[in-house]
């Protein structure tokens, strides 16, 4: 059952965590810059030595754009200490020696640059609104990149129809590659009557319409942590993971064997600790602690 976090407690994870890995939205800021004692819990952390990490689904960003969104609220962060999925992806492809083409849905700014840094071809960001009006005009004006193994789905603004065909049409070979960098249902949007739609959103037509299920580079599939311990050297149980969302940052953490900790400053509330304290199949979805924010823990460090 998930624990309200408490002096005892944070004691015991000061003593037993080496490595603090952080959402980033929902958890340190929000749109209205950071969030309360957040900023102040991780500059705590990095003063008793303790190794903090940057963790986001988010595939619209760089690192290098982390780093530099990072720097504007106060956090210190180094290249090497951000995992973002458009990184993520371009990094599976490298170490995988991937040599072809991929067919990128998302944007060229964020997933085209880390694919590029990573010396990988890609085709498909910017707009690609439908050609013609017919079923019988796509057949024959839509023409396909005989280069293209790989698959990519990210957020992208300019999602269209014809971009729907081209990934679905270069997935009917089995052997081209399919990735999502992440599925979050919507992005974190706080007083508004507006939801919008999260990179979840694109992934799903085109599994639907190509019958394939995507390799997911985010949480809570393990591949960040898989780069991150690679590089760093991580033993999971010494590491903790801190998020808003149980669906990705907490089955993220028990996938990778880690501590976790839910806050309620994002997505999630105390709600759904209660609802499902009393559900023992459900047990396996808590977190080990929770807390309001940040706050929560800091104050005990
Ligand atoms: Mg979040």
């Amino acid at each position: 059952m998930a624990k309200l976090m408490t002096r005892e407690i944070s004691e015991e994870i000061v003593r037993d965590v080496d490595s603090f890995l952080f959402d980033c939205d929902g958890v340190l800021w929000d749109g209205n810059g950071p969030i309360k004692g957040s900023l102040e819990t991780v500059l705590r952390l990095k003063e008793l030595g303790k190794q903090v990490f940057y963790v986001t689904n988010n595939s619209s960003q760089t690192r290098d754009d982390y780093v530099k969104k990072c720097a504007t609220y106060g956090f210190p962060a180094q290249k090497d200490e951000i995992l973002c999925t458009a990184y993520i992806a371009a990094e599976y492809l490298r170490t995988a020696n991937f040599k072809d083409k991929v067919y990128v849905i998302g944007k060229k700014e964020a997933m085209g640059a880390e694919l590029e840094n990573a010396g990988i071809r890609y085709t498909g960001t910017g707009p690609d609104p439908l050609e013609g009006n017919t079923y019988a005009d796509w057949l024959s004006n839509i023409k396909l990149d005989p280069e293209v193994k790989c698959v990519l789905v990210g957020f992208d603004p300019h999602i269209s129809y014809m971009k729907l065909i081209r990934a679905a049409s270069y997935l009917k070979k089995p052997d081209c590659v399919y990735l999502a960098t992440n599925e979050d249902s919507s992005l974190p949007v706080k007083n508004s009557d507006i939801c919008i739609p999260g990179t979840g959103c694109i992934v799903k037509p085109v599994s639907l319409a190509s019958g394939r299920e995507p390799i997911v580079m985010g949480k809570p599939a393990p591949n960040m942590f898989e780069v991150l311990r690679k590089v760093h050297n991580l033993e999971p149980s010494r590491c903790m993971m801190i998020g808003d969302r149980k669906d990705t940052d907490i089955m993220f953490a028990k996938n990778c064997g880690m501590r976790s900790m839910l806050v309620f400053s994002g997505i999630s509330s105390i709600d759904d600790i209660q609802q499902i304290s009393d559900t023992e199949e459900l047990e396996e979805s808590q977190p080990d602690y929770y807390a309001e924010n940040l706050a929560g823990l800091g104050i005990f460090i």
